[in-house]
């Protein structure tokens, strides 16, 4: 890993697509280091971030404490209301426990709709993915084309970091994180689908840790082929 590396690829991605690019921001460790980088390498690239109406109050905390370190706006996108309201009628308000299917559904309403809208507008996204973090993750490239959003460009600049790597930059940095990291979580989502990781076990194992390694992901992340370029 390479700071230097990384801030070339995202100033080569703002060149090419700024103002219709963005970062999708969960405030974890990883998207917190992308947003300090891009303040400090482009004006008013944007942010956007997902409520899913199921998030930890102190994942609301430290998106409200970044907000105001870093100064910027972050566009907050909602699951559609009546969407929410005919899944939670019908089948109660922890239905997503019962089989992968219905977890999936409540991923698609609160998370991967949400996500489409936020990406309609534009050429390309930026993610805290990396290959380390799990094995549905370990081909990741640091560009691909996003074939779940119509092709748009998905830029991974830190696909290649490790997570001490991480965590060294944001104390170097001393940016603000999710306090759930001090409690023992490695990687944080919704709050009824995400606990503290034991010792020994990968980055995501405490994301739906009721489910095979295999299909811990909701949604948000599939769908991409790598795309070769000369221009960075
Ligand atoms: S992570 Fe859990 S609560 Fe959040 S959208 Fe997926 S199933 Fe629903």
């Amino acid at each position: 890993m390479q700071i230097k590396d990384t801030q070339n690829l995202l100033q080569w991605a703002i060149k090419e697509f700024q103002p219709e690019i963005a970062l999708a921001c969960s405030f974890s460790i990883e998207d917190i280091t992308i947003a300090h980088m891009l303040t400090k390498n482009a004006e008013n690239t944007r942010v956007f971030a997902l409520d899913t109406g199921r998030l930890n109050e102190e994942t609301y905390q430290c998106a409200n404490i970044l907000q105001h370190k870093l100064g910027i706006r972050i566009d907050w996108y909602f699951p559609r209301n009546e969407l929410v309201e005919q899944m939670e009628n019908d089948k109660g308000v922890f239905a997503f426990r019962e089989s992968i299917k219905a977890r999936h559904v409540c991923c698609r309403i609160r998370k991967v709709e949400p996500l489409s809208r936020a990406l309609s507008n534009l050429k390309a996204w930026i993610t805290g993915l990396r290959r380390e973090q799990s094995v549905t993750r370990n081909k990741l490239e640091q560009v691909e084309k996003d074939g779940l959003h119509g092709g748009i460009i998905k830029i991974n600049p830190l696909a290649d970091w490790k997570t001490e790597d991480v965590w060294a930059y944001i104390k170097q940095n001393n940016l603000p994180y999710n306090r759930l990291y001090d409690l023992g979580y490695k990687s944080i989502g919704c709050a009824p689908c995400t606990r503290e990781v034991k010792p020994g076990e990968e980055e995501r194992a405490g994301r739906w840790w009721w489910e095979d390694h295999e299909h811990k992901e909701c949604g948000l992340h599939v769908g991409n082929h790598v795309v070769q370029t000369n221009s960075r």
